[in-house]
């Protein structure tokens, strides 16, 4: 049995004391390979040194749109450079957030277009952040042919439609530790109904950490939960979310053959 953390935060100061021992417990908990996701320029050396150490990581470099503001005239190219390391195996997380608003929403727009093409151009599946904003995630999707690149929406928090839309363009949906919360029944529907062939579990941590332990920091071990949750809404064995999800993760990672 394992398990594929596809998306988490290693790289965040909130791991920096005890890193190694929460690789450890990811271990011991049936988690086989962590995606470390660097989100932002001072993100990315410490995400490839993680990745570089350890045989269980691998890494996603982009630029998360909270940061698209600081885009310059060399980020690209010092990104096209670093994502020739062969842990990289996904570009991202790129995107809109609409709810926070961190960075003004016309460079989002602008900065998630050329980010799509530079994913293109490197070879790369996008892991896409998508928070309030599902039409216009969709319609940019759409429109750069990002069914060219494929990849993950991660933290999917969309309806049916938004789901569908995405699997037919070739998708994978990753489900957070959200899906454990008690408020959370509207969404465990929607997860009901896509089907696992298409789905991924992930941690976002440190960050939406599930239930039972919502409230302290979250880190890969906890995939766990939000698997065991996915079984019990889907009515299946949590070995077959866990056998379904890694194939997923392996073949939109490109980490087979
Ligand atoms: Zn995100
Ligand atoms: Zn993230």
């Amino acid at each position: 049995m394992m398990l594929i953390d596809s998306h988490a935060h290693l790289g965040m100061s909130d791991f920096k004391r005890d890193l190694e021992q929460v690789i450890q417990s990811a271990k011991e908990s049936g988690v086989g390979y962590i995606f470390t996701v660097g989100t932002e320029k001072k993100d990315w050396e410490r995400v490839l040194e993680i990745a570089g150490s350890h045989p269980s990581i691998y890494a996603i470099l982009g630029v998360h749109p909270h940061n698209a503001k600081e885009i310059g005239d060399q980020t690209y190219l010092v990104l096209k450079d670093l994502c020739r390391n062969e842990k990289v195996k996904a570009y991202g997380e790129i995107g809109l957030d609409f709810f926070r608003n961190l960075s003004p929403r016309d460079i989002q727009l602008k900065r998630f277009r050329e980010q799509i093409g530079l994913a293109k151009e490197l070879g790369l599946p996008i892991v896409v952040h998508d928070r309030e904003a599902h039409r216009e995630t969709l319609e940019i999707l759409r429109s750069e042919n990002a069914e060219e690149c494929g990849g993950v929406i991660h933290c999917f928090s969309g309806d049916d439609e938004m789901a569908r839309a995405c699997m037919d363009m070739g998708f994978y949906i990753s489900i957070p530790g959200s899906i454990t919360f008690k408020n959370a029944e509207a969404f465990r529907e929607i997860v009901k109904r896509i089907p696992l062939e298409s789905l991924l579990v992930e941690t976002d941590a440190p960050f939406i950490t599930p239930e039972p332990f919502r409230g302290k920091r979250n880190e890969p071990s906890y995939v766990r939960y939000t698997a065991q949750k996915i079984a019990e809404i889907k009515k299946v064995s949590f070995e077959k979310v866990a056998e379904v999800t890694t194939e997923n993760a392996l073949r939109v990672y490109r980490l087979k053959g």
